[in-house]
């Protein structure tokens, strides 16, 4: 690729600032960017790009999110107070009050450098923090992460791993929490190929050949479906996702449910048909023709839109036995549901009436203000939310306070494993939170393991394999069992 300059990035940004906003006056985000080139100038990032370049892709993305022009003013502005001469007054004066209050929003998420709980603890309280102020701040925040993990590789790589780790279990929970389909997915799968390498690699070798055996039978089944509703003038979409628009971060999720157990054909959705038609009742009757065109799957209908996920994601799920027996997903959805499930939040700007304050209407995000009272100084109970929020994924604690997160369901050999291979290939025993525990224990987040050791062992035993959750420990206990074979 060739290297982009500051002047094509404000070229584009420009562009989509046109495409988005209607009758807008862009001389002040003219302003900002001549103010935000002024104030970094000289700068470069450790990539060795003009810094300007972040400012731009930060702002860049605001635009495509279609957030409002303070917010994309703001985005360009963003690492001013913080990195350069010119302090938060100066914006205040040039771009006045709004601009400013989002930007020391910014500036006060600031850098996080704590470790273990603290570090998550901390994150999270100000992120909630700042989302409660002004929602919009989050926003920008996740711009601005979203490019510094496309700049990664330019990183020492322990930082790297910091940063894609942080991601994946904060930024990325949140933006699913709020909605984001689209900024969820890019966070997941960027900062995926820096925390599972290994795992990354194998989804990317086995993923191509079953879309190519696929597409065939998508291609057909979508101009089945083309004809039968072109009958019925309704002016509908269909839009198949596959590939590239499959986020390949929850597949892998989806792989290690114990039910899939990394059978890659046992995922109904890999390829999926979306159907976007105009108004609700439309979504109702798709689904009729598309069940009397095809046999619907049992137990795989899911009406979101009678309810909605707690995110507030809508749509109609479907799966079939379309052309030759071939199984797909289908879902149905209005234009506004399409929006809100890529957007989330943001997509509340899109419809924002002219001079009316932004007021998101997730019932999740009335919660926030109380919560963020109740955060304040309750350290349990903001443990109690991180433990909601990160769902599926369990957080255990070294004796020094290190924190590994690990598949719920995962026991002590897991963890050994985890933490070290020489720790788990010499595992005797372990203890959770002082107690001796048993092979079969399920870790609990917020357990604080310990590991005993035997230098004598000569390896893991056969067993351990029915004990252990994460493929990472079968595979070093496999590794090690062929070595001691030999
Ligand atoms: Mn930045």
């Amino acid at each position: 690729m060739e290297p982009t300059t500051p002047q094509k990035e404000w070229e584009k940004l420009i562009q989509t600032i046109k495409e988005n906003y209607s009758e807008n006056d862009l001389d002040m985000v003219r302003l900002a960017y001549d103010f935000a080139e002024e104030a970094h100038r000289g700068q470069r990032r450790a990539s060795g790009e003009p810094y300007i370049l972040h400012s731009l892709a930060v702002a860049q993305k605001l635009a495509e999110t279609r957030l409002d022009l303070p917010t994309i003013i703001a985005g360009l502005l963003h690492d001013v107070p913080e990195d350069t001469k010119f302090p938060i007054e100066e914006i205040k004066k040039n771009f006045g009050k709004e601009v400013a209050t989002l930007v020391n929003g910014i500036t006060k998420l600031g850098k996080i450098k704590y470790r273990g709980i603290e570090r998550y603890a901390e994150n999270l309280r100000k992120m909630f923090v700042a989302m409660s102020d002004d929602i919009r701040v989050v926003l920008i925040k996740f711009a601005d992460r979203l490019h510094n993990l496309k700049t990664l590789d330019a990183l020492p790589p322990d930082k790297r791993l910091r940063i894609a780790r942080e991601s994946l279990e904060i930024y990325a929970s949140i933006a699913d929490r709020l909605g984001m389909g689209q900024i969820k997915g890019e966070l997941e799968d960027i900062a995926f190929k820096y925390v599972y390498p290994n795992e990354y690699d194998w989804i990317r070798q086995i993923l191509p050949k079953k879309y190519k055996s696929k597409e065939k039978h998508l291609n057909k089944t979508r101009k089945e479906i083309s004809r039968k509703l072109a009958a019925e003038n309704i002016p509908i979409k269909i839009l198949s996702m596959h590939g590239r628009t499959k986020h390949i971060y929850s597949l892998y999720k989806k792989l290690l449910k114990p039910e899939i157990d990394r059978d890659l054909s046992k995922i109904y959705d890999l390829i999926a048909l979306r159907i976007v038609v105009p108004t609700v009742s439309d979504c109702y009757y798709v689904l009729g023709i598309i069940h009397e065109l095809y046999k619907p799957l049992p137990g795989q209908i899911k009406d979101y839109i009678a309810q909605p996920k707690p995110n507030g994601y809508q749509s109609l799920h479907t799966t079939v036995f379309a052309d030759d027996g071939e199984i797909i997903e289908i879902q149905i959805r209005t234009d506004k549901m399409h929006d809100e499930a890529e957007y989330g939040i943001a997509a509340h700007w899109h419809y924002k009436e002219h001079g009316s304050i932004a007021k998101p209407n997730l019932p999740w995000i009335n919660e926030l203000v109380e919560w963020q009272k109740q955060i304040r100084d309750n350290e349990q109970f903001l443990r109690d939310i991180k433990m909601e929020i990160f769902q599926d994924r369990i957080f255990v604690f070294s004796p020094k306070g290190d924190v590994f997160d690990l598949p719920d369901g995962s026991t002590p050999i897991d963890f050994a494993y985890h933490v070290h291979t020489s720790l788990g290939n010499q595992y005797v025993g372990a203890r959770a939170n002082g107690q001796m525990v048993n092979l079969n224990y399920k870790l609990k987040s917020g357990d604080v393991m310990e590991i005993i050791t035997d230098k004598n062992r000569r390896g893991p035993s056969v067993d351990w394999l029915e004990y252990v959750k994460t493929s990472m420990a079968k595979n070093k206990i496999r590794t090690a069992l062929n070595k001691m074979r030999k």
